[in-house]
């Protein structure tokens, strides 16, 4: 029986992760529960906000913490750039190679250790901008 919940519990898991990456967009949790009920119509929000915890405490999806705003979610792990919109709030990937540069300058300037960073660029996206000048 609990073998049985446990199974049922990382199916919920897996689906969630393969929502996640077809996805571009990084979604918000109400977003991945709204879209995930299509396949899983009885998933909890609850169970959905447990698994992408989990998820993102074990490293296999990506929380991106934006600055008062809601959380959002990548199964793209490996290290890279952000960029919020500052009018519609899209995020989005921004194609430029992570600088182990950076970390290696804030480690010589701190007593701690470094291990990485995140940085994400804000801005307005193509869409916001389109028929108005590039600052807004
Ligand atoms: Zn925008
Ligand atoms: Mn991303």
């Amino acid at each position: 029986m609990a073998e049985q919940a446990a199974l049922k519990h990382s199916r919920q898991r897996d689906a969630i992760v393969a929502f996640l990456k077809n996805r571009t967009d990084h979604p918000t949790a109400d977003t991945v529960y709204q879209e995930i009920r299509n396949t899983i119509p009885n998933i909890s929000l609850g169970t959905v906000y447990r698994n992408l915890s989990l998820l993102s405490e074990r490293g296999e999806i990506l929380r991106l913490t934006c600055d008062g705003k809601i959380d959002r979610f990548d199964a793209d792990t490996h290290p890279h750039y952000h960029f919020i919109c500052k009018n519609c709030g899209c995020v989005q990937d921004i194609d430029f190679p992570y600088s182990e540069q950076i970390d290696q300058l804030a480690d010589s300037a701190f007593d701690g250790t470094i291990i990485h960073h995140t940085l994400l660029f804000e801005g307005y996206c193509k869409n916001c901008i389109k028929g108005k000048s590039k600052s807004l």
